[in-house]
């Protein structure tokens, strides 16, 4: 069975001044298949965070500005240039542009970090940045988050890892590579960092303008930039792995044992430091060749010093966010998408008033008991009307009720698979009709 057709064309408002008022450059309406096919998705990726043990946590879409500007990085491309503001009676609001700084807003406003009882949160949430809108890079898109708190293994890193790859396999993705890296600690980040700008203090002139402005304040964003000339010049640049300090150390080689024994296959790779300020020890990325020019599937990192950016004491913390859109647009390249019957199970065609008054109430009373059921409130239409209708929505059954039926105290069955019709007593007709509807496959 095909997936249904959902809402049919567009429609157009004529604004006031004269224009078509469309959606906002870079946002986009989700309706008809592609709600469905999200539907679809959202209910597989929430049974894999259920089976790993997360609860669901939802925060406000604006947050006061300081939640980003203070946690994710002066620096970063969401602070510099990406985030919507709005202002409002002397407060500076923000539309939210990723998940972790409100998540830890909201875990140290509610102390939730001290509830031994739930470590592990999720999130499916709308995000808003203010980026160059094209394929898989939107200005609103959506995010399924995970953040894992208070433990600071490397047995956390490998679970939220597995959880990552989970998702991907629960939908039939396998098309991607998961890169990790250490980024170091409190301890090593300085020699690190000693290291890196040493090597690239003579390189500077060669570097784009953006990793010049980037060198003093954000010197590990340069191995990050996606620029050709700049990427030859970092990949000639020294091995950072070889300065981080035993305990960081000790820690990647846990991660990647346990990986391996997961049998999640992953690439070492020192030039994963991920966008965001807020990250120290393990980082990762899973990309993938479905997606084209945007190839971040999803990704995530320890954030284990995050929470003394709002000033208060640290504890260990890891998570991933995953990019909704292009999980989809993933799907759509490998025209992944399962076959399923999302149609209506029944069709109730009245043939006149009296007819209507039997099966309007019958029609609230199979939906109570589950069944997906379509009516006619337009009695007088012709059943040849009514009949189109319930094949263009592709019920699998339709129940037709005339004068004549009503006279036999009877009401007409059709099953539109198997070509075939019985008559069914109006006498205890909800009882025989659930029970033929819920029968058949
Ligand atoms: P980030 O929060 O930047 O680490 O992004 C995590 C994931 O969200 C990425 O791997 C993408 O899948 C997705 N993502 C990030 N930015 C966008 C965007 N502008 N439009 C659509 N998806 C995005």
């Amino acid at each position: 069975m095909p997936w249904p057709l959902g809402s049919i064309g567009f429609q157009w408002y004529s604004s006031p001044f004269g224009g078509i008022l469309k959606a906002v450059r870079g946002m986009h309406d989700i309706f008809g298949l592609e709600m469905t096919k999200w539907k679809w998705i959202e209910t597989q990726v929430r049974s894999v965070f259920e089976n790993f043990g997360y609860q669901e946590i939802r925060t406000p879409v604006l947050e006061n500005i300081e939640v980003f500007s203070k946690t994710v990085g002066d620096e970063t491309d969401i602070v510099e240039k990406q985030m919507y503001q709005v202002t409002k009676e002397n407060e500076s609001l923000v539309l939210r542009p990723e998940g972790t700084a409100g998540f830890m807003r909201a875990v140290l406003e509610h102390q939730l970090h001290r509830d031994p009882s739930v470590q592990k949160y999720f999130y499916y949430l709308p995000m808003f940045r203010h980026e160059r809108p094209q394929k898989g890079r939107l200005r609103q898109f959506h995010q399924f988050g995970a953040e894992f708190i208070n433990d600071s293994s490397p047995e956390a890193d490998a679970d939220v890892i597995a959880l990552l790859d989970s998702i991907y396999r629960k939908l039939g993705i396998t098309e991607y590579d998961i890169r990790i890296n250490s980024l170091g600690c409190l301890e090593c980040r300085p020699q690190m960092k000693e290291t890196l700008t040493r090597f690239l203090k003579p390189e500077l002139p060669k570097l784009c303008e953006q990793c010049q402005k980037r060198f003093e304040r954000a010197p590990f964003r340069i191995l990050d930039c996606k620029r050709e000339s700049c990427r030859e010049i970092t990949a000639q640049g020294p091995v950072l792995s070889s300065c981080l300090c035993s305990k960081c150390q000790a820690h990647h080689l846990q991660l990647k044992k346990r990986l391996n024994e997961a049998q999640i296959n992953f690439i070492d790779d020192p030039s994963i430091v991920r966008g965001l300020d807020y990250y120290s020890s393990t980082a990762f990325e899973f990309t993938s060749s479905l997606l084209g020019a945007q190839s971040a599937l999803g990704g995530g990192g320890r954030y284990d010093q995050l929470a003394e950016r709002f000033g208060e004491k640290p504890f260990p913390a890891v998570g991933f966010a995953l990019g909704m859109e292009r999980l989809v647009i993933a799907l759509e390249a490998k025209n992944a998408f399962p076959e399923k019957p999302l149609v209506p199970r029944i069709y109730l065609a009245p043939l006149g008033d009296k007819a209507l008054d039997i099966l309007f109430p019958l029609s609230l009373n199979l939906r109570r008991a589950g069944v997906w059921t379509e009516i006619s409130y337009e009695s007088q239409k012709s059943l040849k009307a009514q009949l189109k209708h319930a094949n263009r929505i592709q019920c699998r059954f339709s129940l037709i009720l005339g004068e004549d039926e009503i006279n036999k105290k009877t009401a007409l069955l059709k099953d539109m698979t198997a070509q075939t019709q019985m008559e069914i007593p109006l006498e205890g007709l909800f009882e025989n009709l659930l029970n033929k509807v819920t029968r058949e496959n």
